[in-house]
């Protein structure tokens, strides 16, 4: 198979790369597409869509590949790969990056830490900068310094036709707004230009452990912790076992546990203060809360998400952490069956919750917490497994049914979630909004392999 005017690498399936070239983050996902296009470039992206559209080709779009309902890749269409297109340029005087459509956050934290500046980027460092920027973007950062999409200043992208335009505040304005929060359904994104800030490079951040037991306790103590809290200070509740990671006395690995990962965005100093009332809580199992480099803690829990294993996600926005609310997840979330399920809830409030609603496609900024139920197990583990971490999931999420705020983040949806659930992530006025706006740059629907958007 050929393209004109390609110059990256075509990969099908007698190439000695296709195995590798089609696998993504999540083992469960395996499809075999026609052809991998790995771009080198813009100009291999938009003659790859032309091919695509020519051929009747299905389109998949590859950042990080790390979208857990494995929309990147399909069954006998094409892979536009961009995992070979992974620079980040910083312009340290006018405090930005552009940073190629296929890196991952670490790339990002690597290239502008040197600088000591950051912009809000995934808790993971494997994760794909486009796939988490298109959903909102959510992280420590986002407090302080607002979604993954509040810093987003332009996008470069190939349209639908294979055209290649520019979107910001004056260029395609509503192609700009879509593209904070649309997810990948307005075109290819092959850069993005983001507002940095300065941080660091060493921060107040790290996660403290508490048994168990103690969950009730640590989360009715960290509800209010959270909303006291200086913007500054961004944390992630992990609920599970307590994970085999450097720093970490082995007598405590695997024990079930609950912590609350912190990330200062300020002096050190600042940040012993505002954590100090978290460290004296009850009787912490284990506390790495530490002065850090950024880039380390920014990776630090990379070898709890391993690529390959196999995942199912169950995820809904929080209206608070009631009494109630607390109660259902104290019960539900040690009864999984596997060591490495977990459940993630990320804090919101502060800066994400002060851009107004109509200013970006994201339409979760209101709520307190989301939370992420994630079954998981090995590759080697049976269909029992796979069975029993996908029922406590979905077992969970229902117990959450009454103390849901309505709304998800369209990012955390599974391939087995109802497709309404994308209308739900949107609410009905930004998705008619988004539908208008797909019906201009994409009115056939030429990326439907994703959260997808009718042109309407
Ligand atoms: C371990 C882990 C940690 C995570 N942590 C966070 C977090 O901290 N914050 C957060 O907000 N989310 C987080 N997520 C969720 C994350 O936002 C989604 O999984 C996201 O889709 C990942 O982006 P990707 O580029 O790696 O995905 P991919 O699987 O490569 O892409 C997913 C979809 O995005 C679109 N897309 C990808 N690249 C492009 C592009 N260049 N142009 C246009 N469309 C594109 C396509 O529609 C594609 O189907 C996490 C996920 C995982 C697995």
């Amino acid at each position: 198979m050929k393209i004109d005017g390609f110059r990256g690498q075509l990969i099908t399936a007698d190439h000695a790369d296709y195995e590798t070239a089609r696998a993504i983050w999540n083992g469960t996902v395996d499809r075999r597409p026609r052809l991998i296009a790995r771009c080198s470039g813009t100009a291999d992206v938009a003659a790859a869509v032309r091919f695509a559209r020519d051929h009747d080709l299905e389109i998949t779009v590859r950042g990080g590949g790390h979208n857990v309902a494995g929309t990147a890749v399909c069954d006998d269409g094409i892979v536009i790969d961009l995992s070979a297109m992974r620079a980040v340029w910083v312009d340290r005087a006018g405090g930005t990056a552009r940073v190629q459509g296929g890196a991952l956050w670490g790339d990002v934290d690597h290239e502008t830490q040197a600088h000591g500046l950051a912009t809000t980027g995934g808790i993971v460092s494997h994760t794909g900068v486009a796939g988490v920027t298109l959903g909102g973007g959510i992280g420590f950062l986002m407090r302080k310094h607002g979604l993954v999409v509040d810093n987003l200043l332009a996008a470069e992208v190939v349209t639908a036709e294979g055209s290649i335009v520019r979107a910001s505040a004056d260029d395609h304005p509503d192609l700009f707004w879509a593209l904070r929060g649309g997810g990948g359904n307005f075109g290819v994104v092959t850069s993005f230009r983001f507002a940095l800030h300065p941080l660091g490079p060493t921060v107040m951040a790290g996660p403290v452990f508490w048994a168990a037991d103690d969950t009730a306790d640590v989360l009715g103590f960290y509800r209010d912790f959270a909303a006291d809290a200086p913007d500054e200070l961004g944390t992630v509740v992990r609920l599970g076992t307590v994970p085999p990671l450097p720093g970490i006395p082995e007598d405590q690995h695997w024990r079930p546990a609950i912590a609350v990962n912190c990330c200062y965005a300020g002096a050190v100093e600042d940040g012993e203060r505002a954590v100090r009332a978290l460290r004296g809580f009850g009787r912490p199992l284990v506390d790495l809360l530490a002065p850090s480099p950024y880039v380390a803690f920014q990776s630090g829990i990379d070898a709890t998400v391993l690529h390959g294993w196999h995942y199912r996600w169950k995820s809904t926005n929080l209206a608070d952490l009631s009494d109630e609310t607390i109660a259902v997840i104290a019960d539900h979330a040690y009864a999984a069956g596997s060591p490495r399920s977990c459940v993630v809830m990320f804090h919101f409030g502060g800066a994400v919750v002060r851009v107004p609603h109509e200013a970006t496609a994201y339409a979760g900024r209101d709520v307190a917490h989301n939370i992420v139920i994630e079954g998981v197990w090995l590759p080697d583990e049976s269909g029992e497994h796979a069975a029993a971490e996908t029922a406590w999931a979905r077992r969970f999420l229902q117990a959450l049914q009454p103390h849901r705020s309505g709304g998800v983040y369209v990012n955390f949806l599974d391939f087995d979630d109802d497709t309404s659930r994308v209308r739900e992530a949107y609410g009905d006025h930004t998705y008619r909004r988004l539908a208008e706006v797909k019906a201009k740059y994409d009115p056939d629907n030429t990326f439907h392999h994703n959260k997808n958007i009718r042109p309407g």
